[in-house]
Formats: C-alpha cells, structure tokens, sequence
C-alpha cells in the first residue's frame, strides 16, 4: 500500500464545483456516459466522479465513506500492485494506461476495466487536475481468454485437428496434425484433404461431404490414410459441420486419432483371450479369473459343467459361494479376502459340491495374481484341482501302510521272542549237553587209566576214540555258543589298529606257530588306517583265518603265513595269505556256511564253524569277505571294515 493516505471522497467537496470549469453539455455528457469518469487534484484527491461510476462502486451520490479510497475498489490480488503504480505515475506526472479489475456493488463481482489516467495541465505546463476514464472491457476480455485457451488446446492436443471447407480445403492444420500426418501447416493449407487419401477411398470422401453438407456429424468413423512419407496408418475420425452465426454451414472440423497400435494391441489381446480360452476350456482343472475385488470374470467349460451350469449362463462368484462345503466357507472366504486385501497368491484346500450327483469332493484351489510390465493389477487366474481321488488314494495307502507296520511289528515281536528263547534254549541246551560230556570224557579216561590192562590195546584205543569224540563235541558246542553269541551280542564300534590286533593273534597261537614251525608275515604299516569295529571280534575275525592258514597246509610242508592290509576306499580290507591246500573254485562262497567242510575230521580237525563265525562278525561290523584260491598252492582270504 502507498505511504501516503488512500484519496478520500470528500463530501466536503461539490464536485460540481470542481467541475465547474465545463459547461452544461459536457457536464451532463459526462454524466450520461457509459464508462467512468472522474478528476482527482494534483496529489490523487478523489473530486469527481461521474454517475457510473458512483453507480458501479454503490458509493452513491453522497461520496465515499470517510476513510476509504480506491482499494476498496480493487481486487485483493492486485490492490498493492495497482495502487504502486498509481502513486508512482502521479509522482512522475505521466499518464497511465492498465487494466484492472473493480469491484461492481450490485453483485460483488470484480470486473475488467480498461483504465487512463492522465494529467490536465495549464498553459504553462503545471498539472492542475488528473482525468481518470474505466470502461468495462470484461465481455472482450472473456472471449479473449476463452480464444487463446482454445488455440492452446488445439495446439497441445495430440489429436489432429484439422477445419476444411466444404470443398475440402484445409484451413487450419494443428501440431497433432503435423505429428500424425508428417505435413506442416504451411504445406497443406490450402490443399485439399484428399492429398491424404488414398485413390481408392474417394467415394468415402464423396460419402463424407455429403453427410457433412446435410449438417450431420461423424462419429469415430475408423478409416485409413497415407501420411507424407507413404506410410498408411488407421485412424479414428471424428467430424463435425462448422456453421457460421446465422447457422449457415461453411466449414467441417475434424479430429483424428491414429488407432493404429491400438488396433495392433486390440487383435493381440483378442488372440491372447482366445488362446486362454481355448487353453482354459480344455483343461481338467476349473479354471477362473476375476477382478480385483474377487468378482468372477470368466469360468471354464469344466467349471459350468461341475456346477451344472449351462455354458451360456454366466458363472457369477454367487455361485461359486453356494458350492463351498459349509465347514469350509468361513476359511475360504478369509483367505480369499486376505489374499485380495494383499494382492498376493494363495493355496488352499477346500470341498466343492459336484452339482450332477450333489457330493463333496476335495480340491486345492490356487489364486494368483496377475499384473502387468509396470506392476498395475490386471487380473486374478484361479484354478482348483480336484484331488479327492488322490486324497482317497492316499487315506487307502496310509491305512494300508499303518496295517502293515503293525503287522511287521508283531512279527518282529514274534521273531524278537522266538530268537530269545532259542537263545535261551541254546544256552541251556549246550550247558546242559557240556555237563554229561565232560562227565562221559572223564569216565572214559578213569576207565583207560584204572582198567587199562584189562581192556588191553584194542579196548584202550575204543577209550581213545570216546574221549575224542568228546572233545570234538565240545569243541562243536563252544564254537555254537560263540556263532549265537556273534549274531546276538550289541556291538560297540570303535577304531582298531590292525597291527596290534595281528600281534594279538600271533600270540595267542604263539604254541602252534611253534609245533609247527610257521614262518609269518605282518605287512601292516604302523601308520596304516585304522577300522572301525569291536576290538574283541575283529581279534576272533583273524584268529579263525591265521588259525586255518596254519592248519590247511600239507604235514610236510612248513607254513607260511602273510597278513597284509590294503586300503581300498572307503574301507581297509586285510589279507590272510597261506601256501596250504587251496580251495577248488566252487566252494569259494559255499565254505562260510554253518557245518560246511571240505575234508575229513581225521586230516584236518575242525568244525566247520569257523568261517561261518568270520563272516557273520565281519557282516555285522558292516563289512564283506571272500577268497581267492588255486587249489595246492594255497589260498588268500580277505575281509574289509570300514576306514575309521
Ligand atoms: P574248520 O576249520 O573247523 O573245518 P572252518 O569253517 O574254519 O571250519 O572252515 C571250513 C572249511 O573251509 C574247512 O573245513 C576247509 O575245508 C576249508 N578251509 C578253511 N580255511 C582254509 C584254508 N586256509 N585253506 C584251505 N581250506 C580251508
């Protein structure tokens, strides 16, 4: 706001007086002109105001309020800016020509106005007084503004617009235009539309004219045309007739829109439907999909005919509702309204009413959410797959798989008790059967001792022959136990060094490796890998198997026994190598059975449960045997445990 105090209208003042210099004429012309006149003194002092204005402002004929000045008057947005002017131009003494808005008292509406305001000097160039003139210019402002909003719009709008006469001339050629056809303005002004078209379509221009000559208009009117550089486009036409203000027709305006991608991606997404459908028609499963708010947009075949609905019928989610098992319902409904709430998939389980025949049957239904390149939801795919007869599948095999656990275990609760008693029975049995053994060895020899000449050589050597017979009973009886004993006892595995266990073993025969004058060999390196196994079994292991090599050699002959080890991932396997009698190559897996022996008690004693006990031990310590022979030069048993 000006520093200096707004000019008042002073009632004070007879502004006739200060108009007192005009005559009658100008006075009451003054007065009954159509715009607002009024004089100010040389410092801005309001001293005349014409009738319209007093009209326009409502300050009537008794002048302006004590303290008021022309502000009032103004628009808020540009009071300061109008009243600056105002005093700088009084100040510099130079007329002022704006426009400014004022406020109009009958209905409060701001108002353009052009203003002048200029001074009134005397002859010798002092400014006596200041006219000021506002004439009402809002109508031509208005349609002004309402011109260069339209210009704007043309011109930033991507459509082509384009006005022609009704001979076809273009009059006026947009941006869009210019964009869409490859034409400036100043090339096609003036030419005829027709440049546009393409030969063949001239009738449809013919067609046009016509119906823009009778008044009417075109509406999206899908067409095509040649652009500048040849290139034929599709286009969207709309045209309207151009009447002039007594309503005769002199023009037709067109807009028009290139359709041509839109075209691209309409067939596109009608080929991407169609293959869906078809997809979806043909599939086992019920298929779906649905808007963002969960309401069903299209069913599959396999849907209508589940729900017994004719295919014309549309499947609705009402339908869908109806068909939910109620037990199910509730939690259908939330995990649905949840994965919708989200926008993410979900998997669910879930009963569904088969409407031929009414039953129930199981389904995992899947929903998933589908968008486009740049994340926006498109729609919901569902699917639900009918799983009641696998379900059934599956309760058949699991009752069938709990059946036969539970026969297993009564069988092997059986088994468990037959084996203890055998167990049981073994134990007695060979204590009960070692008592009178003993019992008839001791007999016999008291009786070869005590009677011995009345039994004379031949009756000393029957003696002889019971108390062997003994002997190899009992000898039989224990190796029974100790095979029971393998096959029975909880085994506790650890690592084994082999070379200890074989120093072990060669003490233990330390006797017969002397009777018989063995030459052994250990070839198992101090740092060779250790096994693991249970120490007091893998010593029985390769006791049995350096035992047999120094029992199966021909009496003239001097054994010699080589026990080497050799890793053979992931287990260590130890060889027990002799220069006996060999083995024929039949009998190589038959000679680890229980009883099984090649030779006669009387060359070669023994049992026939040695190597049963081997490889039952070596098995259960999760290891293998064999051997390998040439009958005559001697044989090489192995077995291997795994590397510790
Ligand atoms: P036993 O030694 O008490 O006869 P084994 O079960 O240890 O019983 O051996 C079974 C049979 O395998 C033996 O009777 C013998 O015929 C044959 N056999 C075992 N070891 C050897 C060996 N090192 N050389 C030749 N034959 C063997």
């Amino acid at each position: 706001m000006s520093s200096s105090p707004p000019p008042a209208y002073s009632p004070s003042v007879d502004p006739r007086a200060v108009a007192g210099g005009l005559g009658a004429l100008e006075q009451s012309l003054l007065e009954a002109l159509p715009l607002i006149v009024w004089v100010s003194a040389p410092d801005g002092r309001l001293i005349y105001c014409n009738r319209r204005g007093y009209e326009f402002t409502g300050t009537g004929a008794s002048g302006a309020p004590e303290g008021s000045g022309p502000a009032k008057f103004l628009h808020a947005e540009a009071a300061a800016r109008v009243l600056a002017e105002w005093r700088a131009h009084l100040d510099a003494g130079e007329p002022w020509e704006f426009e400014v808005r004022l406020l109009r008292a009958a209905d409060g509406a701001f108002v353009w106005h052009q203003a002048r305001y200029f001074p009134v000097r005397d002859p010798d160039g002092t400014i006596v007084s200041w006219l000021g003139t506002a004439i009402d210019i809002d109508d031509v402002r208005r349609a002004r503004e309402e011109r260069g909003l339209q210009t704007a719009v043309i011109e930033s709008s991507d459509d082509a617009i384009v006005t022609k006469t009704l001979d076809g001339i273009v009059t006026s050629w947009n941006r869009g235009a210019e964009l869409l056809f490859g034409y400036r303005a100043d090339e096609i002004v003036g030419h005829s539309i027709t440049l546009l078209m393409l030969p063949e379509d001239r009738d449809e221009f013919d067609a046009i004219m016509l119906r823009l000559r009778r008044g009417e208009r075109i509406d999206h009117f899908e067409t095509r045309r040649r652009r500048k550089d040849g290139r034929i486009i599709d286009i969207s036409l709309t045209i309207s007739p151009v009447r002039n203000t007594v309503g005769r027709l002199i023009a037709a305006s067109s807009i028009k829109r290139d359709i041509t991608e839109q075209r691209r991606l309409d067939a596109l997404l009608r080929a991407s439907e169609a293959r869906f459908r078809v997809m979806a028609d043909a599939m086992p499963q019920l298929v779906w999909t649905s808007d963002s708010e969960g309401h069903s947009t299209y069913c599959n075949r396999r849907w209508h005919e589940y729900a017994g609905i004719a295919p014309e019928t549309e499947f609705t989610s009402e339908h869908w509702r109806t068909l939910i098992h109620p037990d199910d319902a509730e939690r259908v409904t939330a995990t649905w309204r949840e994965a919708i709430r989200l926008g993410q998939e979900f998997t669910l389980e879930y009963r569904l009413r088969r409407l031929p025949d009414g039953l129930y049957r199981r389904h995992l239904g899947r929903a998933v959410h589908v968008s486009d390149a740049e994340g926006h939801f498109v729609l919901w795919v569902g699917t639900a797959t009918d799983i009641d007869d696998q379900k059934r599948a599956e309760d058949v095999l699991r009752s069938l798989a709990e059946a036969l656990e539970e026969r297993v275990s009564d069988r092997t609760r059986t088994l468990q008790d037959a084996v203890a008693e055998l167990n049981a029975f073994t134990h007695t049995v060979s204590h009960d059967l070692r008592a009178p053994l003993r019992g008839m060895q001791g007999f016999a020899e008291a009786l070869g001792e005590d009677h011995g000449d009345a039994l004379g050589v031949e009756g000393l050597a029957q003696v002889a022959r019971i108390v062997a017979s003994a002997q190899h009973m009992d000898a039989l009886i224990s190796d029974l136990l100790e095979l029971s004993q393998i096959s029975q006892q909880d085994l506790h595995r650890g690592p084994i060094n082999l070379s200890h266990v074989a120093r072990a073993v060669l003490t233990d025969l330390r006797r017969s490796i002397e009777e018989r004058g063995v030459q052994v060999d250990i070839e198992i390196p101090p740092d060779a890998p250790s096994v693991l196994g249970q120490g007091t079994t893998v010593f029985q292991v390769l006791h049995n198997l350096v035992a047999n090599a120094i029992k199966f050699v021909p009496p003239e002959r001097a054994p010699h026994v080589r026990i080497r080890s050799e890793e053979r991932e992931p287990f260590v396997r130890v060889w027990v190598e002799d220069n006996g009698i060999g083995i024929a190559r039949e009998y190589h897996e038959s000679i680890f059975g229980i009883f099984v022996r090649l030779h006669r008690s009387e060359d070669f004693p023994g049992t026939g449960v040695g190597l049963a006990i081997v490889l039952k031990a070596v098995q259960r310590m999760g290891g293998h045997v064999g051997v390998e022979s040439t009958p005559g030069l001697g044989s090489r048993f192995w077995f291997e445990l795994p590397k510790a």
